[in-house]
């Protein structure tokens, strides 16, 4: 179905339709996800390496990069930490430079109940929302913020920086760049090949606050360090673990080369997309037309992707990817973002419907 005839190219992503009468909307409550990985025992790197909770970092004595590896940002989002488990059990030698695994949310991982497994996202606050420097050199407290004030250090010496996250919708793995030449040749480096992420999106960050990849160091113009985050899969699937592995092991393997910008990325060409519009949720009703999942492509503009109360949702252009789609989306949340691919190959896959 599509809504309208404006011109293709600038379709109107919000739609008014004006009802008659008045309707009562109610919240949807979220279905039951299985959860069908264990999470790790990481008792061992608790005290970690450095003087701080749950860093652990290896040293070649070599000059060379700092790489560093961050997992449970969200403390339910264990995929990554078990990656970074299995890599540390195994055995770190870097080659040359240093090597830091992050284990961030420790409270909030403490916390996970597979009876509950979304309310351990966080404990006072989103702790990927406080990274921006008013934040972190405020007067204000929470644990979230005080634990990032803790891991500062670290951080702030990375020359190269992979975050580890998982999607609660089931949706194609996906590296987010910030939108810097640097990162965005990281991001090239880690995607496109068996195993990885084939598609790689530059967002329009998050309105409640900067992401640890948008950290100044990471996005100054000039600047020196480079941050790529990996949304590697539905959070509790073992195909996740797989791809969290294969990327940090990647960049494990890689990290001086992606540090000089002399990787040899060959043949593989990674699908590139600019996310254009963030749809937020206006109403509790906000439903999809379709049970869409990110990374579908939805061929025609103006095609009704969503329904928010009286408003529909339409793509704006052609062949527009859907990035994430949230299917309990609450009344000022992210619903969807929307993005144009970018390159010159036309995209194989396409939405249902
Ligand atoms: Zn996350």
């Amino acid at each position: 179905m599509t809504c309208g005839a404006s011109p293709r190219d600038h379709h109107p992503v919000r739609i008014r339709r004006q009802r008659l009468s008045e309707t009562l909307f109610i919240a949807r409550p979220l279905p039951r996800f299985e959860v069908r990985i264990r999470p790790p025992n990481l008792s061992e790197w608790q005290r970690g390496n450095t003087g701080i909770r749950g860093v652990m970092q290896f040293d070649s004595n070599r000059v060379g990069p700092h790489a560093v590896l961050v997992s449970l940002m969200h403390g339910n989002e264990f995929a990554g930490a078990i990656a970074l488990d299995r890599i540390i059990r195994q055995g770190v030698n870097p080659r040359s430079g240093t090597v830091s695994f992050v284990f961030a949310n420790l409270d909030a991982f403490a916390r996970f109940d597979p009876d509950a497994p979304t309310a351990s996202r966080f404990i006072d606050e989103d702790m990927n929302r406080v990274w921006n420097s008013d934040r972190l050199n405020g007067t204000q407290s929470s644990l979230e913020l005080n634990r990032a004030r803790e891991l500062l250090p670290v951080l702030q010496s990375a020359d190269i920086l992979l975050d580890l996250h998982s999607m609660l919708w089931d949706s194609e793995p996906l590296l987010i760049a910030p939108g810097t030449r640097r990162s965005s040749a990281l991001a090239a480096s880690l995607a496109g090949s068996s195993g990885m992420p084939r598609l790689i999106v530059t967002d329009l960050g998050h309105l409640g606050g900067s992401r640890l990849i948008e950290q100044s160091r990471f996005i100054r113009a000039g600047g020196p360090a480079r941050s790529v985050l990996l949304e590697a899969g539905q959070h509790w699937q073992a195909d996740t673990i797989a791809t969290s592995l294969h990327v940090a092991q990647r960049l494990l393997d890689n990290a001086e080369a992606m540090h000089l910008d002399a990787m040899d990325v060959g043949v593989i060409h990674p699908e590139q997309a600019i996310v254009t519009d963030n749809v937020m949720a206006r109403s509790a009703a906000f439903t999809f037309a379709h049970p869409f999942r990110g990374g579908d492509i939805v061929q025609r503009a103006g095609t009704v992707i969503a329904r928010d109360g009286d408003d529909e949702i339409c793509t704006p252009y052609d062949g527009c990817l859907l990035v994430m789609p949230n299917h309990r989306a609450r009344r000022g949340q992210l619903a969807v973002r929307l993005a144009r691919l970018i390159g010159e190959d036309p995209p194989p896959r396409q939405a249902p419907g």
